[in-house]
């Protein structure tokens, strides 16, 4: 039996523990396995592509576990009442290769990006900053808010999208968390949200090279969080942007992000530094109060490896055990065709999910 988190089951879980707490605890998780980046396989995501958007599969393992998602991007489909991403994915034993959990990722992909984003900015914006611009108030956005504001600190969001709708929806959703020190302003124009602003997260959804953020809106000091640009020919960041002098640029895995991020508009030997390096002390994130910081968000594999992982330990810690029968598990393992025909017995079902587990050689815990 493969354990199973669909949507009731993500509901539960943050049920439990809220979403601040839970992305805090994942983005423990992901710093973790980003400090063991050199024990990973990794590969650029598998991207296939089509004039509405991707469809892409994003694996990789650490010799232990193997995981991979399965996501969409598809701007245009909010106007069909769709969303612009979903995604589900799998965490397997590479021992067996059996697969050991079966995830919807929709909302936890909203979860684990928002996490790595506020994770990234820890490193590389200033400890000071108590201001966020948040341009594309789609999906994604309360998650993003949520975590910038319990993990740095920030008080105000400036609120900015050309649909003034996803901008009342943002406020009403970030309102009811009935938070005292989270401050919400809705703005008229980019410029106007990102004035004065410490951070700014650019969130949108066009398949386009769309220059949201342009030169002229950009302050020494400021960390830019550009999270929506994440495939060839979707940007958010005019280019001189990025080749500022004071400009530092960090990546997730930089063979994917040279594809995908904002960093494509930039010649193939444009210096870049790769997250891993700025936690582990090789690279810094921030060299002074000044510098102007870009985190080149794509999106990387590892960190739904962290978030299946840690899903998988908090479904069973909840002793919240549900499983599918995904795989079949024989009496007689050469029988399988004994399944069509009655002759051999389904093991799963006379030992149990747990039995399968202790025949498992993945032991897991919490960072
Ligand atoms: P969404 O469609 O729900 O929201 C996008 C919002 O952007 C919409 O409200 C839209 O009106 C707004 N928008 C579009 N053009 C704009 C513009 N020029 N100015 C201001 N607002 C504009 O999408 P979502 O699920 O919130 O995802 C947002 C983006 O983030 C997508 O492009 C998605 O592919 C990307 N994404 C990246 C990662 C990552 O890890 N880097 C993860 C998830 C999603």
């Amino acid at each position: 039996m493969v354990e199973y988190i669909g949507i009731q089951g993500i509901q539960r879980i943050l049920g439990q523990l809220g979403p601040a707490p839970f992305m805090e605890g994942l983005a423990a998780e992901i710093e973790t396995d980003y400090r063991r980046w050199g024990e990973f396989d990794k590969s650029p995501r598998h991207a296939i592509y089509s004039p509405e958007g991707v469809i892409e599969l994003m694996p990789t393992s650490d010799g232990h576990l193997y995981s991979f998602k399965y996501v969409n991007g598809h701007p245009k489909n909010t106007a069909r009442g769709l969303l612009t991403v979903t995604a589900f994915g799998v965490l397997a034993d590479v021992q067996t290769g059996y697969p050991l959990l079966l995830s919807e990722l929709t909302v936890t992909t909203a979860l684990r990006t928002a996490a790595m984003s506020a994770l990234a900015a820890r490193w590389m914006a200033r400890t000071d900053s108590r201001v966020m611009a948040l341009i594309g108030n789609g999906a994604q956005s309360e998650f993003q808010a949520i975590a910038f504001h319990h993990m740095l600190g920030v008080r105000e969001f400036r609120l900015y999208d050309v649909d003034g709708r996803a901008t009342e929806k943002l406020a009403r959703n970030l309102h009811a968390l009935g938070e005292k020190n989270l401050q919400v302003k809705l703005c008229g124009s980019v410029a106007d949200a990102v004035e004065g602003a410490d951070i700014v997260t650019t969130l949108t959804a066009d398949k386009r090279n769309a220059v949201i953020l342009t030169p002229e809106m950009i302050s020494p000091g400021m960390h830019l969080n550009a999270v929506g640009g994440d495939c060839p020919g979707k940007t958010e960041l005019h280019v001189d942007i990025l080749r500022r002098a004071d400009a530092r640029v960090v990546v997730e895995y930089q063979p994917q992000s040279r594809v995908e991020g904002e960093i494509q508009q930039l010649p193939i030997d444009f210096p870049v530094t790769e997250f891993a390096d700025v936690l582990r002390g090789a690279a810094p994130g921030r060299l002074s109060p000044a510098e102007v910081t870009i985190f080149d968000s794509v999106g990387f594999a590892l960190a739904d490896y962290s978030a299946l992982r840690y899903l998988y330990t908090l479904q069973r810690q909840q002793n919240r055990s549900q499983s599918i029968d995904l795989i079949p598990h024989l009496d007689d393992a050469k029988n399988l065709f004994g399944l069509l025909t009655g002759t051999c017995a389904s093991e799963a079902a006379a030992q149990g999910f747990d039995g399968i587990l202790k025949n498992s050689s993945i032991e897991l815990a919490l960072t």
